[in-house]
């Protein structure tokens, strides 16, 4: 069965050109021309991967993958007018799965587009892990060396995350958003404090050292 790739792209010229290299390579393809309607087809599922441009009408693609992050993991490529650090720094701590900066080759995009489906299709239906802690989603439980970890549903959902996203720094604004919600207000700092929480419960409480600290940017969870 051939993935499904929605491209949210305003360039028309470009969107349709992208468009049909992917068909020619077998992809099925769904086309959105500005923001809005781009995370409405996200959203609505059905799509193995989503390439997004940043430079949005509606609604900007960092938004979009905000928004997109909340309710789903859904692979996603931005694609980047500009070569800009920021940009892809924002965009891969939104939980984008990578960057391709514009003007690109076609095989680069492809390329691209064939290590993240692959990357997702590996760990479709595995469980979350690391090291000797593993989580099963489905049963909304944690087991450190065949041993039940007893959390509260915030730290099931940071934890979850950093899991999610396992060897890759997260920011607490990343966190913030992901767990809290983007609207979250109140203390920057629930995140330390629940991070101080999953430590005591994980690492503290099994002698490990999974959770990381990475000095002015956020936090890791990776194997020791
Ligand atoms: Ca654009």
């Amino acid at each position: 069965m051939s993935e499904r790739i929605l491209l949210v792209e305003d360039e028309e010229k470009l969107a349709r050109m992208v468009e049909l290299e992917l068909k020619y390579e077998g992809y099925q393809v769904e086309k959105a021309l500005d923001g809005r309607k781009g995370l409405e087809l996200a959203l609505s599922g059905g799509f193995d991967l989503v390439l997004l441009d940043i430079m949005l009408p509606q609604l900007s693609g960092m938004e979009v993958l905000r928004r997109l992050r909340r309710e789903s993991q859904i692979p996603v490529i931005m694609l980047t007018a500009r070569d800009s650090v920021v940009d892809k720094v924002a965009g891969l701590d939104s939980g984008a799965d990578d960057y391709v900066t514009k003007p690109f080759a076609i095989e680069e995009l492809l390329a691209r587009i064939r290590a993240v489906l692959r990357n997702k299709s590996g760990q479709s239906g595995a469980p979350l892990a690391v090291g000797p802690l593993v989580m099963d989603v489905e049963k909304h439980q944690v087991m450190v060396r065949g041993q039940s970890v007893e959390l509260t549903k915030k730290e099931f959902d940071l934890l979850r995350h950093l899991l999610e996203n396992k060897d890759r720094v997260l920011t607490r604004e990343a966190l913030l958003d992901a767990v809290w919600g983007f609207d979250f207000v109140g203390e920057t700092n629930s995140v330390d404090v629940y991070i101080r929480f999953l430590r005591s419960k994980l690492d503290d409480a099994f002698g490990l050292k999974l959770i990381h600290t990475v000095r002015g940017v956020g936090y890791v969870i990776k194997e020791e």
